[in-house]
């Protein structure tokens, strides 16, 4: 075995681990504003995550991040948004008031839909496109893994597919939970 210590060093490439699944989906409503004054109609999709990792290789465990946790972390921020309508706070065309159980959307002061609250999901974006779905999941994860106390990653790229073949990717490098 000649070659045993060399074997044993630490590596010095980088690695990489990523996820998708079955279940890291999302079947939920939207609707997008373009610019100008164009405005889609409510309609659904089945989303699909796929997450990626980049991070120096932990020397006890010899992986970058468990992938049992970080399915459980991606499947609960899923869960989250499933078989909800999915609605943008910062959208300046888009008014959005919770009334009780209900809420009330309206695009460019013109009252639009009333939808139970129970079946929204009110979120920090200025669209709902995938991409800016992409950069919240993104940041949601990146709450949670400093959160559980992950170590030596370098960064998070999150995929967010909306129909075969189309999708957007956010990429984020991290310097905080070296
Ligand atoms: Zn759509």
């Amino acid at each position: 075995m000649p070659h045993l210590e060399n074997e044993q060093r630490p590596p010095r490439g980088e690695f990489r681990v990523s996820v998708t699944k079955d279940y890291l989906v999302f079947a939920s409503a939207h609707f997008i504003t373009f610019a100008g004054h164009r405005c889609e109609g409510l309609h659904g999709h089945n989303y699909r995550a796929r997450v990626t990792l980049d991070g120096e290789i932990n020397q006890e465990s010899w992986f970058v991040f468990d992938f049992v946790e970080i399915k459980r972390i991606m499947r609960r921020l899923c869960d989250e948004i499933d078989h909800k309508v999915l609605l943008p706070l910062q959208n300046p065309k888009i008014q959005i008031a919770e009334q009780g159980e209900s809420v009330t959307v309206a695009y460019e002061g013109k009252p639009r839909y009333v939808f139970p609250k129970s079946d929204c999901a009110l979120l920090p974006v200025s669209n709902t496109t995938v991409e800016m779905l992409a950069e919240l999941l993104t940041n949601r994860l990146h709450a949670e893994l400093e959160r559980v106390g992950a170590r030596g990653l370098t960064a998070i790229e999150m995929e967010i597919e909306e129909n075969f073949g189309q999708s957007a990717v956010y990429r984020t490098s991290l310097t905080s939970t070296g």
